[in-house]
């Protein structure tokens, strides 16, 4: 039997992506970095039918300051982030997040969209984006829509995306003064390595140290990333004193719902929960407040 043909190819525009997923008849897969994309079809995991390349639709590969925020476009690499002294001030917990995937080599190809998109509830860069607020912007052929970053990866490989739909870019909305974020994981070793558990934390103080505003989330302790709200209000009006923290570590370990496995065990996965939501409070505190 003949070996099937994989199409590949690399539209310019967002219209000619889109117009190439929603015509596939078989398996289509979109191509960012293609650190996961290459090292599933090496495996047989996927056998796509047609690869559609976005690192030439230049909206995808922009970073654009828009209304006080920022746009990111989805084939933006975490080593290109590291490389934008400003997305880099503003939102240090997204940038170090980013450039927690793999090593030097992966973090020059590996993209936010794919990250994203791939589908997984440990991926590092998704935690700290739900923590920012940020928001996707999709495209597909009935247009584009924006969509909370939480809400678009539904359970592991399930995202809420419709046929011929891609991730275009991602916003982080302004930056209130006296704002940072921060994101931490706990791997078994020190890098390489899937989180066992992910959080993220961005929070805003006012003048006197106290807490205002947060958004709070966690990776790997779910089928999907979570934003916990019961966290945010836990240390929201403090000023991360003692008894904030014990809050917000009850609140975290509260919503996990983690699996047990050899990397870690769902009381593990729990526990580390709240010292890492804990840990990156505090971070982003002492951040928030040299800004
Ligand atoms: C050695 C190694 C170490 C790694 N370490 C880490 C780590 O520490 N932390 C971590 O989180 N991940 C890690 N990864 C996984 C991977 O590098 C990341 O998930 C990376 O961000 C994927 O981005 P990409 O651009 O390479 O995605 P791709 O491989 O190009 O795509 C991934 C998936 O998303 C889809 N996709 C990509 N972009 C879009 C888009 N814009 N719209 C719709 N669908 C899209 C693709 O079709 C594919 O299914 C590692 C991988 C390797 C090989």
């Amino acid at each position: 039997m003949k070996p099937a043909l994989m199409r590949y190819e690399a539209p310019e525009t967002v219209e000619g992506a889109v117009a190439l997923l929603a015509g596939a008849s078989g398996e289509a897969r979109v191509l960012a970095g293609g650190t996961d994309l290459l090292v599933q079809m090496r495996a047989d995991v996927v056998d796509p039918a047609l690869i559609v390349d976005i690192k030439r639709i230049a909206e995808t590969r922009r970073v654009t300051e828009e209304r006080g925020g920022w746009r990111i476009g989805a084939a933006v690499t975490g080593a290109e982030l590291k490389e934008h002294p400003r997305l880099k001030q503003e939102w240090p917990g997204v940038v170090e997040a980013a450039n927690l995937i793999g090593s030097t080599q992966i973090q020059g190809r590996a993209t936010l969209g794919g990250n994203l998109c791939n589908g997984s509830p440990a991926a590092d860069s998704v935690p700290a984006l739900v923590a920012a607020g940020a928001v996707a912007t999709l495209a597909g052929p009935q247009g584009r829509r924006d969509l909370a970053v939480e809400d678009v990866m539904l359970a592991p490989r399930t995202l809420a995306l419709r046929k011929g739909e891609i991730v275009l870019s991602f916003v982080l909305p302004p930056r209130p003064p006296r704002s940072s974020d921060a994101y931490l994981r706990f791997i078994p070793r020190t890098e390489m390595d899937i989180a066992v558990v992910g959080a993220g934390v961005s929070l805003t103080v006012d003048e006197a140290g106290t807490i205002t505003a947060a958004r709070v989330s966690l990776g790997a302790v779910a089928p999907r990333v979570l934003l916990v709200p019961e966290a945010a209000e836990a240390i929201v009006g403090s000023r991360l004193d003692r008894a904030a923290q014990d809050r917000l570590e009850a609140a975290a370990r509260a919503a996990c719902r983690p699996i047990d496995d050899k990397r870690g065990t769902t009381e593990f996965r729990i526990e580390v929960a709240g010292v890492l939501a804990r840990r990156a409070a505090l971070i982003a505190l002492d951040r928030a407040r040299t800004r």
